[in-house]
């Protein structure tokens, strides 16, 4: 497995790839990779001639008081995982290589980016929509592999390619969870054992608002009092948004009809911020009501 820690390099590869007609996919990560990510690997393997893992913990989608410092990074066990892929390649940039002088251009989206996740964090998906760009000039990806878990992110990258018109696709690929339904997440690791089992109410949640959305459930504040309740009754847990919208657009909805609708949780364990999604598909829904 080829590991690049330079754009120049990482490009010389590729080129070789592309003259040989082959067709490329990305997945970008912040490292510390678990099965979740590893899923992503594996689908873009199954589509793809060759796969480009990107591995950097972005600093500009970082608040001043984030977690950029604490944010769990160990490259040799991330390169050790992904050794079972065949066909992978890594980019493993340093800050310096991917800014070696302040930006003066970046990516906005608006309101996509200003919204739920963009107004706790300000500036957050500027700095991924800017550095997912940056990522997909030096790969030039055929197709690009997002989580649903991160919902809002992937609904953003999506946006951004059509209103660029960047001839990528945009592969999203279902949450990957552990036994009891906790989202896995890279964060996890930093959870005290206590709020690990706490943070299983997230899923629980869930759950219990797509039931209710499946079962036929007209307005989303019923649904939303309900998941609150729940969550409410996990003392480790401090709710910092819960919200149902629409699934494509991630407008506000006041009314549930046949548009599937995702319903979008965040809440912290300690100091560490977690989040989940679920998607309440129209179809799923007609079946049960
Ligand atoms: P991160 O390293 O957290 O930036 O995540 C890199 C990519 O992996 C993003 O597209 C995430 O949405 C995706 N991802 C993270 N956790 C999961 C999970 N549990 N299941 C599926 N995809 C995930």
């Amino acid at each position: 497995m080829q590991v690049h820690s330079e754009i120049g390099s990482m490009r010389a590869a590729l080129a070789k790839c592309r003259a040989r007609g082959e067709s490329v996919g990305v997945v970008p990560t912040m490292g510390y990779l678990h099965a979740g990510h590893l899923k992503l690997v594996e689908r873009a393997c199954a589509e793809n001639d060759m796969v480009v893992v990107t591995i950097f913990v972005n600093p500009t989608q970082f608040g001043p008081n984030e977690d950029l410092d604490a944010y769990p990074r160990d490259l040799e066990r991330d390169l050790a995982q992904l050794a079972a892929f065949a066909g992978v390649q890594v980019f493993a940039p340093t800050v310096a290589e991917m800014y070696p002088q302040p930006l003066q251009t970046s990516v906005d989206l608006a309101p996509l980016g200003q919204i739920l996740i963009g107004a706790a964090r300000p500036g957050h998906f500027r700095g991924v929509a800017t550095v997912v760009t940056k990522l997909f000039n030096i790969v030039q990806p055929d197709r690009a592999y997002f989580g649903e878990k991160d919902y809002q992110q992937l609904t953003v990258i999506r946006r951004m390619v059509a209103d660029l018109s960047s001839p990528i696709t945009i592969v999203g690929v279902p949450t990957v969870r552990e036994a009891d339904g906790l989202a896995m997440s890279s964060r996890n690791v930093r959870l005290t054992p206590e709020d690990r089992d706490a943070a299983v109410v997230l899923a629980r949640a869930l759950d219990r608002g797509e039931a209710l959305l499946r079962a036929g459930a007209a307005e989303p504040e019923p649904v939303l009092t309900a998941m609150r309740e729940i969550i409410a009754a996990e003392p480790r847990a401090d709710l910092a948004s819960l919200d149902i919208r629409d699934a494509a657009s991630l407008d506000a909805v006041t009314a549930i009809d046949d548009r599937p609708v995702v319903i979008l949780v965040t809440a912290r364990f300690g100091d560490v911020l977690l989040i989940d999604q679920r998607v309440a598909e129209k179809a799923r829904r007609s079946q049960a009501a």
